[in-house]
């Protein structure tokens, strides 16, 4: 197996996909309307997540969060919670969201 397997195929049908173009927007008013995942972490996300954006090979989109999660995604808490009061998120949204973060850190 290739450590990095690229896959320009799915990384074009992504980039094709009038919801890719929200993610790296990181549009607000996409919240809701779908989610996506990315592969390599098995984290899924909404649009907005302040996250840096996935390799688009390995992005999946999701209509709803129940979706998502049948796909076997989890979700990330803080995340998922726009509006959480400072005291709140404290203790979670120091923790950067993981959905793009091991494509960076590629396990051995
Ligand atoms: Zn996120």
């Amino acid at each position: 197996m290739k450590k990095s397997a690229r896959n320009p195929e799915l990384a074009t049908a992504t980039e094709r996909n009038p919801r890719w173009a929200s993610v790296l927007a990181r549009d607000p008013g996409a919240d809701g309307k779908f989610y996506y995942s990315v592969r390599t972490t098995g984290v899924y996300c909404r649009p907005s997540c302040a996250a840096r954006p996935a390799r688009p090979e390995n992005v999946q989109f999701h209509t709803t969060r129940e979706e998502a999660e049948q796909a076997g995604f989890r979700r990330w808490p803080s995340s998922m919670q726009p509006r959480l009061r400072k005291s709140a998120a404290s203790s979670i949204t120091r923790k950067p969201c993981p959905i793009s973060i091991s494509w960076r850190r590629t396990p051995a």
